[in-house]
């Protein structure tokens, strides 16, 4: 069974929803799994100060994404762009099966398309993130 933190973010995902004008949004799949999520940032001086997803899928994309709009909302976009692979596994807290890992990074990977979307990079392949 998913740990109780995982649960929570899955039934009342956090910054869920839409911005009514974005300054990017992007949108993914997980076909392996049947996940979805779009997501839109607002950036300010700088930094991620609006930041919203919607979805659908299983417990570990959903919760994953709304966790990783918690970590970088506020964050300066430098900040936010080093958020890593790593970092979402550390704060989703289990060990997670290579089956489900694009599950768990499919948020990261839409936050990186949205975010290097608005900053003008591109996602390298050597990220990783699925
Ligand atoms: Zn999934």
């Amino acid at each position: 069974m998913y740990q109780e933190n995982i649960l929570d973010h899955y039934r009342n995902p956090r910054n869920f929803g839409s911005l009514a004008k974005p300054d990017m949004e992007a949108v993914d799949y997980n076909p392996l799994c049947g996940d979805k999520i779009t997501m839109g940032i607002k950036i300010k001086d700088g930094k991620v100060i609006e930041i919203m997803f919607s979805g659908e899928g299983c417990a570990i994309s959903q919760a994953s994404a709304s966790m990783l709009t918690e970590a970088v909302k506020g964050k300066s976009t430098e900040e936010a762009s080093e958020f890593s692979k790593d970092d979402m596994l550390e704060l989703l807290g289990i060990p997670v099966s290579a089956s489900r890992i694009k599950c768990a990074l499919l948020g990261l990977k839409v936050f990186k398309l949205v975010l290097y979307g608005f900053l003008g990079k591109s996602l390298s392949d050597k990220e990783e993130l699925g």
